[in-house]
């Protein structure tokens, strides 16, 4: 009996502790502490965040950490601590990262078109620039191919990238033009100066004469108006000179005499086609600063380098300056004149000035004489 007795009071007991065991096991676990997080968090740059906002579910705990801004201005790998307390008053600690990562291509800045002349040495960096949201400084570089000595549109690039390897690439486009001629439409304004000889100069109504010489070359032009024909004088003295070749058997003509500032316009339109500003401008004159619309100025037989050597070239090269001529383009003076050698080329000055530039047959120019320039 006393037996039976006892083994109820240890059957309770027993049944007691299962029961407050499991009580307090289900109590424990419902207070136990929920912490969820990534343990590896991308972001962008300049994304705004802070340390809690990549904390999703927290139970029966206090975070302890304060809320703080992330700075994620630069592309980086930060490591974040957050502490929290449980229900028992435990501080646990949980690390997670945060990689900060550029995603972003960088911005350049620049024109579309660009436009330069031929020849002319051009910086395609000047005017561009580039950022990019991780505040490096990045490099732009130019792709593709262009020649500055070929006038045409060229299709180029822009590229420029970040230290994460995102890259922009933008198009423009090059254009390169021909030279711009400077044709003289405007009329030099009256002046009066002296040369750098010592010469006395005067322009009236567009036209310069130095020392009473009309002058026409790449510095000094006339207007457009002006000239209608080769001058008496200078009709007069060609004949002349004729003549007195004739007598030595030899036949000089005039191949290309007065040219009005038009006529000059055209065939000079019409070199630059075919050869371009730069070798067009070594023989032939832009309208307006042609010596053949003075009036004063003529070419003889044949206008080509195969003149040079002819009895009639070595005829004119020893007497013309008898009849008031010169040989305008010397060769060897194309610095002076601006022209390379035209053996057939003559200009009018009269006898006086023509006999001091023919210089024993060491021709002087114009301009080196005078002390003047002859450049566009
Ligand atoms: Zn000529």
């Amino acid at each position: 009996m006393k037996n039976k007795k006892a083994k109820i009071i240890i059957i309770i007991i027993i049944a007691l502790l299962v029961l407050s065991s499991a009580t307090l096991y289900l109590f424990l676990n419902s207070k136990r502490l929920v912490f969820e997080y990534d343990k590896v968090k991308e972001v962008s740059l300049n994304t705004k965040i802070t340390n809690l906002d990549n904390i999703k579910n927290i139970k029966n705990g206090k975070i302890l950490t304060e809320e703080a801004i992330i700075d994620t201005s630069k592309v980086d790998n930060l490591k974040i601590t957050i502490e929290v307390e449980d229900y028992f008053k435990k501080i646990h600690a949980y690390t997670y990262n945060i990689n900060v990562i550029d995603i972003e291509k960088p911005i350049i800045t620049f024109k579309e078109k660009i436009e330069s002349e031929k020849g002319k040495k051009i910086d395609l960096l000047k005017d561009v620039t580039a950022s990019d949201d991780s505040n490096e400084d990045i490099e732009v570089l130019v792709e593709g191919e262009y020649d500055i000595n070929k006038p045409g549109d060229y299709k180029l690039y822009y590229v420029a990238k970040d230290k994460s390897g995102n890259t922009a690439k933008e198009e423009f486009t090059l254009t390169i033009k021909e030279k711009k001629i400077t044709t003289q439409n405007e009329i030099r304004p009256d002046a009066t100066f002296t040369t750098s000889k010592g010469f006395s100069g005067v322009t009236k109504d567009g036209v310069t004469y130095i020392d009473g010489y009309l002058i026409a070359n790449k510095t000094y032009s006339i207007p457009s108006s002006y000239g209608s024909g080769l001058t008496k004088e200078t009709t007069n003295a060609f004949y002349e000179m004729k003549s007195a070749a004739s007598l030595d058997g030899l036949n000089i003509y005039i191949s290309s005499g007065f040219r009005s500032y038009n006529s000059q316009r055209i065939i000079y339109n019409n070199y630059v086609k075919r050869d371009g500003v730069d070798v067009a401008d070594t023989y032939s004159a832009r309208p307006g600063h042609s010596e053949h619309q003075t009036g004063l100025a003529f070419d003889v037989n044949i206008i080509n380098d195969s003149f040079a050597g002819t009895p009639e070239a070595i005829w004119l090269d020893k007497n013309a300056y008898k009849y008031g001529f010169i040989l305008r383009y010397p060769k060897g003076k194309t610095n002076e004149t601006g022209y390379k050698y035209e053996p057939w080329h003559f200009r009018y000055v009269g006898k006086n000035l023509a006999l001091v530039l023919y210089n024993n047959g060491n021709w002087l120019t114009m301009e080196d004489y005078f002390g003047i320039t002859s450049a566009y």
